[in-house]
């Protein structure tokens, strides 16, 4: 059988995404996946795809890029993706400390184009009636969209598989094989496969199959202790978040709770189509350990209870823990891997890859196939910057 052009390592979000754009252009493409579709960070991500946090400049513009896009993808896909567009988002404010973090956070969200304002608890409920009255506002997001991220994972893998994509579950990559200083394919668990091109997309686990080439890629797990309720009836409109999700980045002197910081603690709560509702809200550089945390989970749970009161009547049937991929400087690598000739990185999106997942592929495929993508400049994101961001 002749080796497919090109071998995708990963069937997260983004190597299906990839594989898709591949696939429809007429490529051939194998993907090879340690485990199933969507049991990396696709399977415990949130949904939100928006604008918001990211400044002008090569990542808004890409992220921008990518929401304009994502109407016309969805239609492509011809399936349910979870696909809301202009739904309300709400970061709930919870005392005097935070109103002052939302004064800057709604600055710095104008500055990056987004719509956003401060309203008071009694405007809040309009949009999200579970939000306790006891608390001062919220900063409403009104143009937010969502994606479902395990139907979009598993749209691209289908409309990839029907134009021809291979994928293989359950192959995870031990190593790259290179022959003559060039990577020419991957081993795994089921035989070795060669390809004309390798593009690593393995998300978190990325500097793992890297190494194995020789390549130091700063990309580690940023784990999120997430909690699932019992199914109740409709209860969350949207996604209600805590505008502490972006102060402990940008502003943690103005957090005086250690933990807070530790855990990089906020508050997240989506509901799903089946009525149960998803928490999450923490970040934690602890490797690999996907064994959630009581601590950690209590503390999520009474921010939760403080937020959305009617949660201390639903009972929590599963808690877990996702890795989102997290780069040296927080931008995903797209492009050729620096001294690997015929590896190529499409990884490292962090906290946005499902906000990013649609012009990814779209780009990644131009740029593998014309050297130069189209859709949107990506050369930020270009790989030979590796070594030079100054550590993790
Ligand atoms: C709690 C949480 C909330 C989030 N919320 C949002 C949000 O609201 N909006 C947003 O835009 N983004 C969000 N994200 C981020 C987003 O989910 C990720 O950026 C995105 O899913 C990364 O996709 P990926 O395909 O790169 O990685 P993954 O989905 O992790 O895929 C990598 C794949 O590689 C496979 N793999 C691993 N090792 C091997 C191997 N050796 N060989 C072959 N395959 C291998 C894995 O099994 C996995 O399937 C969130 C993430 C988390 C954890």
């Amino acid at each position: 059988m002749p080796y497919p052009e090109y071998l995708i390592i990963g069937a997260g979000t983004i190597g299906c995404s990839l594989a898709y754009q591949l696939s429809v252009q007429g490529k051939s493409v194998t993907v090879l996946e340690d485990r199933d579709t969507a049991f990396g960070a696709a399977g415990a991500s949130g949904s939100l795809v928006g604008r918001w946090g990211y400044d002008e400049g090569p990542v808004g513009d890409f992220v921008g890029a990518s929401i304009d896009y994502a109407p016309q993808l969805v239609e492509e896909l011809q399936e349910d993706v979870g696909w809301k567009t202009e739904t309300d988002y709400l970061q709930v404010i919870s005392n005097d400390v935070e109103m002052k973090i939302a004064e800057i956070l709604l600055k710095k969200y104008v500055y990056g184009k987004v719509r956003a304002s401060i309203v008071d608890i009694t405007e809040a409920r309009k949009y999200e009636p579970a939000v306790s009255a006891e608390l001062p506002g919220a900063i409403l997001i009104p143009d937010m969209n969502y994606f479902d991220p395990i139907k979009l994972a598993f749209a691209f893998r289908r409309r990839a598989a029907e134009h021809g994509a291979v994928f293989i579950n359950e192959a995870g990559v031990t190593e790259l094989i290179m022959r003559g200083g060039t990577c020419v394919g991957a081993r795994t668990r089921k035989g070795d496969h060669y390809a004309g091109a390798v593009v690593l997309c393995a998300g978190s686990w990325s500097a793992g199959i890297a190494k194995t080439a020789g390549l130091e890629l700063p990309v580690k797990p940023f784990r999120s202790e997430m909690m699932v309720t019992e199914p109740t009836g409709p209860l969350i409109n949207g996604e209600i978040g805590s505008c502490t999700l972006k102060a402990v980045w940008y502003f943690p002197e103005l957090i005086t709770d250690e933990r807070v910081l530790k855990y990089k603690l906020s508050f997240a709560i989506e509901q799903t189509d089946t009525g149960t509702c998803i928490i999450h809200g923490s970040r934690e550089d602890a490797g690999f350990n996907v064994i959630p945390s009581p601590s950690v989970l209590e503390l999520l749970l009474k921010t939760g209870y403080r937020i959305v009161p009617a949660l201390r009547d639903l009972r929590i049937i599963r808690s877990f823990c996702g890795l989102r991929p997290v780069s040296e400087d927080n931008l995903p690598y797209m492009g050729a891997a620096p001294s690997v000739p015929g590896l190529f990185l499409c990884t490292g999106h962090g906290a946005s890859g499902i906000t990013m997942s649609a012009v990814t592929g779209k780009a990644m495929a131009e740029y593998l196939i014309c050297g130069k993508a189209r859709i949107t400049d990506i050369s930020a994101f270009d790989p030979s910057r590796i070594g030079k961001a100054g550590g993790m």
